[in-house]
């Protein structure tokens, strides 16, 4: 089993390293290379995901992904931003799947901006198509309008589009987990507005046909935001395209409490996937050896079950990490009173002590 450790910038290093800690002492054997991606890959190399970065994640069963950016960069040429790394990878090994739990720890429920009663017990799956829609549509770009509104004016443009294949896998995807779950998906579209979500509707309904024993629902993305924060836990397999799914997903995670617990992972035909925390590189706390390592220590549980085929380590990884919140230790992100405030290298050394 070999992985490609990708740290990144920011808070990357940090949690990546408690990700590690705890992949080693499962007594399996890996074979865990690492190299550099984003902002750092940039100032060694020139590139944010150089030739030898993208070798090794192609080589590797799995990715484990810190985070990537930091303000610095915003002012390069933007394939040249730390960001651009995540967008290659997700191309050029095929990712186009992309898993979001949203679970709601019980000892955490007083970390949500919700009310305890809305989010005790929340555990939903958010399944993003990560390879289509207007992020990747062709044609894209700046012009002179010559109809519209403001003919004459410069405008910008880019282009929404699904074929039948892409949503077919992703409908495939998610019917495939509802069967190990409780059996409900919502799809969620805009087809009262757009076209391409019209034939996602359909493409998703034809699908679902293979899939009796699943019940499907079809939600209008509008609508979705709003149930997301009014009745959550009504919710178990969300589907949806890449743009909404961006934007759910988020909101979903905000559910919970804090970013810094949430896994995430991204996955292609093969199995293969890149497992990474659900937030970014957090610049704000880079260095202050504050972050919280759970959501990454998490990601590597999630790399274990679905790339790597070690159900039972991922287990047992997932209670640690439940065994260390009922001992109380809090990260600043997801500290209150009564609990006790520990850094992140403290936090990854609980983890590995929980399991045994
Ligand atoms: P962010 O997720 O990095 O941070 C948002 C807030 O959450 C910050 O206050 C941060 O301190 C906090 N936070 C995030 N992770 C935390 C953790 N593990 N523990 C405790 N607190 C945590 O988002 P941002 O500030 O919008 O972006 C910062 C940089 O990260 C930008 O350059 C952005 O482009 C990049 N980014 C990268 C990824 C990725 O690598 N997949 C995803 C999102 C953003």
């Amino acid at each position: 089993m070999k992985i490609a450790v990708l740290p990144g910038d920011g808070i990357g290093t940090e949690i990546v390293a408690e990700a590690v800690k705890v992949l080693n002492v499962l007594g399996l054997k890996f074979e865990m290379e690492q190299a550099l991606v984003g902002g750092a890959a940039y100032e060694a190399h020139g590139h944010p995901l150089p030739d030898s970065t993208l070798k090794l994640a192609k080589e590797a069963d799995a990715v484990l992904f810190g985070a990537v950016g930091d303000w610095k960069y915003d002012k390069l040429d933007r394939p040249l931003r730390p960001e651009q790394a995540i967008l290659g990878l997700r191309k050029n090994l095929g990712l186009f799947a992309n898993f979001r739990p949203a679970i709601c720890y019980e000892q955490l429920v007083g970390a949500s901006s919700l009310k305890p009663e809305l989010i005790a017990g929340l555990d939903i799956l958010i399944i993003r198509e990560l390879t289509g829609d207007i992020y990747f549509g062709q044609p894209r770009g700046r012009r002179v309008a010559t109809d519209g509104h403001f003919p004459g004016a410069e405008e910008a443009f880019d282009t929404m589009r699904y074929s039948k294949p892409e949503i077919e896998r992703i409908a495939h995807v998610a019917f495939q987990a509802a069967r190990k779950r409780s059996k409900k998906v919502t799809s969620v579209d805009k087809a009262n507005v757009l076209e391409t979500f019209q034939f996602w509707k359909d493409v998703v309904t034809e699908v679902h046909a293979q899939y009796p024993d699943v019940e499907l629902q079809h939600m209008y993305v509008d609508n979705a935001a709003m149930q997301l924060v009014k009745a959550p836990k009504a919710f178990d397999v969300v589907v949806t395209g890449n743009m909404f799914g961006d934007i759910l997903s988020d909101e979903a995670s905000m559910l919970t409490g804090s970013i810094g617990m949430l896994p995430s992972a991204s996955l292609n035909t093969k199995n293969q996937g890149l497992y990474e925390p659900s937030h970014g590189s957090a610049p704000d706390i880079a260095g202050k050896g504050v972050a919280n390592p759970l959501a990454t220590i998490l990601s590597a549980a999630m790399m274990l079950r679905f790339s790597l085929n070690q159900p039972d380590a991922a287990d047992r990884i997932e209670a640690a990490v439940k065994k260390v919140l009922t001992q109380g230790l809090r990260t600043p992100d997801i500290y209150s009173e009564g609990t006790t405030r520990v850094g992140t290298r403290e936090m990854g050394e609980a983890v590995v002590k929980a399991l045994g």
